[in-house]
């Protein structure tokens, strides 16, 4: 049965939030405090877990996560390469707030071999450089030099790409992008390859507390149910606007690796919602954020709305300073090109 087809049954979980459920016979019930698991978020995880390939576990956000998968796997010393040009906030937390707990940060090329590390850090279809790695060499060089991988799948979403297939030993995700879909959760989720660190996490969660609620569990819950159609959806309006985006005369650059990335190619089908293109300056960019009438100006990818910002606020000049990231949304392609190309257009 197709993955999308899995998902589309129409059972819900209702929304139990109940933090302790009475034990049995004087035992403890696999939900007796919510700490450690409930019934919604029990059910997310099945469904992703199925969806990847391996036991996966839910935490309150995608950062969430990485903290938890970074203290609960790694120690004092340890040294974690962190592919360049991806999630700014991955290399800003685990950088500027893990380094003081003893982990040295490196960043790295990752469409070139890992350097030398404890855990390898890999994201396909970087955030906002949107660069991919070459996973099954990465992944083998990474091993051999005796580190583990994780591989942030947030923009490729499970139904495009299945990194533990690749010998991942982490696949991490912000739920709350294409999973849950729709703006309204967030959430994280980490899927292991083996079923000791499954188990080590899983302890290292109840034990921290770092745990996701029963009301946005369901949100995702409800949302993976069109997780098929949106994937498709987002993915080709995306490669669409990449490609009339490339011949607009004031784009000076558009990353997109459906536009030809040959490495890309070969382990995906289709290539995401998430696209960046460069304008000529910050001025230029404002001009842009301010003058679309359809697409949002708001941060964040992977939800029904298309959202577009200047990602220079945050990043400063690790980004140029006219570099605009656009999450296609589930709009018609020609309204939201119509919106890009008026306000294109008005820089001239
Ligand atoms: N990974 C990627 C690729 C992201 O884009 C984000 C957020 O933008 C995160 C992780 C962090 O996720 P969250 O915002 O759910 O904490």
């Amino acid at each position: 049965m197709e993955r999308e087809t899995q998902l589309a049954h129409a059972r819900l979980p209702a929304v139990e939030r109940g933090t302790i459920h009475p034990f049995h016979d004087g035992q403890p019930g696999p939900v007796y405090y919510q700490r450690y698991a409930h019934p919604v978020g029990l059910e997310a995880e099945r469904l992703i877990g199925e969806l990847e390939g391996g036991p996966a576990l839910l935490f309150p956000s995608g950062m969430g996560a990485t903290t938890a998968l970074t203290l609960a796997m790694l120690h004092p010393g340890a040294r974690i390469a962190v592919a360049h040009g991806g999630y700014y906030g991955t290399f800003g937390m685990l950088s500027g707030e893990l380094s003081r707990w003893g982990l040295e940060v490196v960043a790295f090329d990752q469409t070139g071999p890992p350097p030398e590390a404890d855990l390898v850090w890999l994201e396909p279809c970087a955030n906002p450089f949107m660069t991919f790695p070459d996973l099954d060499a990465s992944i083998a060089a990474a091993h051999e030099a005796g580190a583990r991988v994780v591989v942030d799948n947030t923009v490729l979403s499970p139904l495009l790409l299945r990194p533990l297939e690749h010998g991942a030993d982490f696949v991490l995700h912000s739920a709350s992008k294409i999973l849950g879909g729709h703006h309204d959760a967030l959430l994280g989720v980490v899927t292991c390859a083996r079923p000791e660190d499954h188990e080590r996490l899983l302890a290292f969660r109840g034990a921290t507390g770092i745990v996701a609620a029963p009301d946005p569990a369901w949100l995702l819950v409800r949302g993976l149910k069109t997780l098929g159609v949106r994937v498709q959806r987002q993915s080709e309006t995306a490669l669409e606007l990449a490609r009339r985006l490339q011949g607009h005369p004031f784009v000076q650059a558009v990353r997109y690796p459906g536009l030809g990335d040959p490495v890309a190619a070969r382990y995906v089908s289709a290539f995401g919602m998430l696209l960046s293109f460069d304008v000529a300056d910050a001025e230029q960019a404002l001009a842009v954020e301010r003058g679309l009438r359809l697409i949002e100006n708001a941060t964040s990818l992977g939800g029904i709305a298309s959202t577009l910002e200047a990602r220079a606020r945050y990043e400063g000049d690790r980004v140029p300073p006219g570099l605009l990231r656009l999450s296609a949304g589930l709009e018609n392609v020609e309204d939201l090109w119509t919106d890009l190309a008026q306000t294109l257009d008005a820089l001239g």
